[in-house]
């Protein structure tokens, strides 16, 4: 059984910027006494100062008593040079995210710290098999990637390379636990979990809005109203940096050998090339003057109701949207003939299976057919997104959007699109979170966990695939595979042979 590590023993943290500050704040946090070492004068002083004001707000705001604040800064020492690291039991760096300089620093480390030193890097891109490759004992070199801002996110990936010792990473995961972290054990690849698992979350949104399938406010609108995300994939990146994120996009796509799940989207790049970053200029997917203007997207304008609908069974995940619609005052007529459907006169109502409108609407022989989007809950999600097949008039998108005012939701169309869009995303983050956990990078548990901790996910894309059940994710996702003709889209092995067996990923 292993332990965390005692909090009398020092935790050494080299880089004092944005994220060794926080970290430095967890540990001493937990009660560790911390040495902070940066090379750039003045930096130490920069990264406690900034912890030091952080922490005034939360004592300002009566979430920290001012001893607890004293306490805890006191606990923070910091160090002239780098041989004052000697005595900590771990250290942790998150210096300039370049290999030569961790490989050199952790080598100096080597001959400065004791035996049973461990060595963490805070890494996001690099191999920690490949940092581990220039030390002499690369078995105690182990990732620990924190996300930013480090003491408010839970994450913590605790990354093995082909050399770290199996004890040394249980040690770290146990410490970062005892820190009040969601440890979750990674395997060193491209990525790890998180900025892997997460890439479909910008490319497919981004491929939406290449085929211009809406702009970019409705698609922000709709994940955040009905996929439940914080924020929706634009505003995300804005905040993020389009820089930064197109940079993680092309060393993904680069270190997996260009395959197309992650091929990088010319939508960001050209924004990039204008020197439109986000937030930070000014200017992104939004112009800001304050927040990112998502309130332009426009609903689809208030229809008629109709007095009755008659409809089967909708798919079990779907099922709330029909007792949201009786709830409302609409009579709902049962029809053993309309399973999977709601008919409205003049129009058809479906949960999109990836296929198109136009494609179903021929091949299941439904005229005027509009199909909407996955929710996240169905009975509580306040937008959705509808498309109709070619084939439809306009008057079955009005009958079918007045359905759903009557019921509470607005109804955002997109363009008819395969999968549209919460349905599509989430079927490629569950994709994407399926091929992680069959090459070992991490478990089904360890997906979730780190997706919801890391990115506030409102669900783990395998408790999603759960939820909506394998085959639905399956069959979206070969519906997307046949729309589109491309590999991008094939389904995982780990994906069918759940929906084989019949089996959950969480049971
Ligand atoms: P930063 O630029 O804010 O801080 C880096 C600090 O390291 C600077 O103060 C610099 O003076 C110092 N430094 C550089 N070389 C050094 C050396 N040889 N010895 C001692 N100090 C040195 O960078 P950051 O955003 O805090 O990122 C640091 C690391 O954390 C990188 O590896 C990055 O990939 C990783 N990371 C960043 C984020 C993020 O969102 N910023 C999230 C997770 C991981």
């Amino acid at each position: 059984m292993t332990e965390s590590l005692p909090t009398t023993r020092a935790v050494g943290v080299i880089g004092a910027g944005t994220m060794g500050a926080g970290i430095a704040q967890v540990a001493a946090a937990a009660g560790h006494p911390v040495v902070l070492f940066d090379t750039a004068s003045g930096a130490v002083e920069r990264g406690i100062g900034q912890t030091a004001a952080g922490l005034d707000k939360l004592v300002a705001r009566g979430r920290m008593q001012a001893g607890d604040r004293d306490a805890l800064l006191e606990r923070i020492r910091p160090a002239d040079n780098i041989e004052q690291l000697a005595g900590c039991a771990l250290v942790i760096e998150a210096v300039v995210e370049k290999l030569e300089i961790k490989q050199d620093l952790f080598r100096a480390l080597e001959d400065i710290c004791r035996d049973d030193t461990i060595l963490a890097t805070n890494t996001s891109s690099l191999s920690v098999t490949a940092i581990g490759a220039a030390l002499s004992r690369p078995g105690r070199l182990v990732g620990m990637h924190f996300f930013n801002p480090a003491p408010i996110m839970k994450l913590v990936e605790v990354v093995s390379g082909l050399d770290t010792d199996a004890g040394v990473a249980a040690r770290v995961f146990d410490t970062a636990t005892a820190w009040g972290k969601h440890a979750v054990h990674a395997r060193s690849t491209p990525g790890f979990i998180v900025n892997r698992v997460a890439r479909p979350f910008y490319g497919e949104a981004l491929r939406l809005l290449e085929e211009r399938a809406a702009d970019i406010a409705v698609l922000d609108r709709v994940m955040r109203d009905a996929g439940g995300f914080r924020m929706g994939p634009f505003e995300l990146m804005d905040l993020i940096g389009i820089d930064v994120n197109y940079a993680v996009s092309c060393s993904v796509y680069d270190a997996f050998y260009q395959d197309p799940r992650f091929v990088p989207s010319l939508e960001q790049k050209q924004r990039v090339d204008a020197g439109r970053l986000g937030r930070k200029s000014g200017h992104g997917f939004y112009d800001y003057d304050g927040q990112a203007d998502t309130a332009r997207a426009t609903p689809a304008p208030p229809a008629d109701a109709p007095p009755s609908v008659a409809a089967g069974d909708l798919p079990d995940f779907a099922a709330p949207l029909l007792e949201r619609i009786a709830a409302s005052g609409i009579a709902v007529d049962r029809d053993d003939d309309a399973m999977g459907i709601i008919r409205v006169p003049g129009a058809v109502l479906a949960v999109t299976d990836g296929r198109t409108a136009t494609r179903r609407a021929v091949e299941d022989v439904h005229d005027d057919l509009v199909l909407v989007d996955l929710c996240l809950d169905y009975g509580a999600a306040t937008s959705v997104a509808v498309a109709a097949s070619m084939n439809a008039g306009p008057a079955a998108l009005r009958a079918i959007t007045g359905l759903l005012q009557a019921a509470g939701l607005a109804a955002y169309p997109v363009s008819d699109t395969p999968g549209l869009v919460v349905m599509r995303l989430v079927s490629m983050l569950a994709n994407e979170a399926c091929e992680a956990v069959l090459a070992g990078v991490c478990d089904a548990a360890g997906v979730d966990t780190a997706m919801k901790s890391g990115v506030n996910y409102p669900r783990g894309p395998l408790a999603w695939a759960d939820a909506v059940g394998a085959d639905t994710v399956l069959t979206v996702l070969n519906h997307l595979q046949q729309g589109y003709g491309s590999d991008r889209y094939r389904p995982s092995l780990l994906l069918q042979q759940h929906v084989y067996a019949g089996r959950r990923f969480h049971e």
